[in-house]
């Protein structure tokens, strides 16, 4: 069978609370990319309630990592979406070296690897104190912080006026749960794509603006 080819390749690494899903919206407009989390995925699944939901939800509200089988065919089914084929950038995915492994095969069957990794570290105790801040909104999951990046008006999405809420897995009990598996696994991912020569560490301890304009740097000197 021959597989929908795809365009450049960014896999953007953090630990939850990084900021990753906050710069990837800006990333993917300023490069063009197809933005694929696998965590909006998943939750538009469980929203939905498909049988992928349904496996899902569990796991997710336990802050534990989805089997990799499931992950892996959702995101080759989302791979072969029309607008993949312009190039993609990866949020969420891979969480550890088998996905990794598996997305470098799947790519190479449509013609392309992984150009770069930007990994935006930053410190376990930060961690801790963001997410436990964090709120997203109903329509779009759009990002916000109650220190770091309030909304306008209390409660309210600014970008689409939708109802804010706090994610299950970013309740206090399930953050410390949640870091301790998913550190140990994202340690493994920066291992192996810092192997591969295509690992590019940026400070995420800093604005989020900084951030940005660190990895587009990083990004753009190819
Ligand atoms: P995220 O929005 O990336 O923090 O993902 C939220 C949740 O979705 C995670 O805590 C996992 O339960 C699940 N998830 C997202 N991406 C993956 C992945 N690549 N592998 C396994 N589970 C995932």
């Amino acid at each position: 069978m021959s597989e929908q080819k795809i365009g450049r390749v960014v896999v953007l690494l953090g630990a939850p609370g990084a900021g990753k899903g906050t710069q990837a919206a800006i990333l993917s407009e300023r490069l063009g990319l197809a933005h694929v989390a696998t965590g909006d995925l998943f939750r538009a699944a469980v929203r939905d309630k498909t049988p992928l939901g349904v496996i899902a939800k569990g796991y997710m509200d336990r802050g534990e990592l989805v089997p990799d089988q499931v992950t892996i065919d959702m995101l080759l089914e989302r791979l072969g979406s029309p607008d993949a084929a312009g190039g993609i950038l990866l949020d969420g995915f891979p969480r550890n070296t088998v996905q990794a492994e598996v997305l470098d095969m799947a790519l190479a069957d449509r013609g392309a690897s992984v150009e770069a990794a930007p990994y935006i570290e930053v410190p376990e105790a930060e961690l801790v104190a963001r997410l436990g801040g964090r709120w997203i909104c109903r329509a779009a999951g759009h990002p916000y912080h109650e220190v770091t990046k309030p909304p306008v008006k209390p409660g309210v999405c600014d970008i689409d006026g939708s109802e804010l809420y706090q994610r299950d897995d970013d309740k206090p009990a399930t953050v410390q749960a949640r870091l301790r598996q998913q550190l140990g696994a994202l340690e493994q991912v920066v291992g192996y794509y810092r192997n591969a020569g295509v690992l590019k560490t940026v400070d995420g301890s800093r604005g989020i603006d900084q951030v940005s304009s660190d990895l587009l740097s990083v990004l753009s000197a190819r």
